[in-house]
């Protein structure tokens, strides 16, 4: 299983539900607790205001990041029409450097 798809399983196991920044107000209404949590479940708690934000936002900014490094990995692909293998997006030598990046980053 490729890096990318280990990350995509675990976004699937892991978010059943969405995930949402709570903050808990003591104190005359001031804004003491910050945690992440679903319906049903606390993902993390005791959090600075900042680190819930990253947390609660995670599983959608790490499928967008997934998804485009899988369309920019689409585009860029092997052809050779007689001058050696190279990449048909940006005419490299294959694999060109986007693929070797996305390759290094498939090996987990
Ligand atoms: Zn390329």
């Amino acid at each position: 299983m490729s890096r990318l798809s280990e990350v995509e399983a675990r976004l699937a196991a892991a978010v059943i539900e969405p995930w949402e920044h709570v903050e808990r107000k003591f104190d005359g209404g001031r804004v003491r607790e910050h945690s992440v949590e679903t319906h049903h479940h606390v993902i993390a708690d005791n959090l600075s205001p900042n680190g819930a934000e990253l947390i609660a936002h995670a599983p959608a900014d790490l499928a967008a990041l997934v998804a485009v490094v899988r369309a920019v990995g689409a585009i860029h692909r092997e052809i050779d029409d007689g001058r050696g293998p190279h990449c048909f997006e940006d005419a490299e030598d294959w694999p060109c450097p986007t693929v070797q990046a996305i390759d290094g980053l498939e090996a987990s």
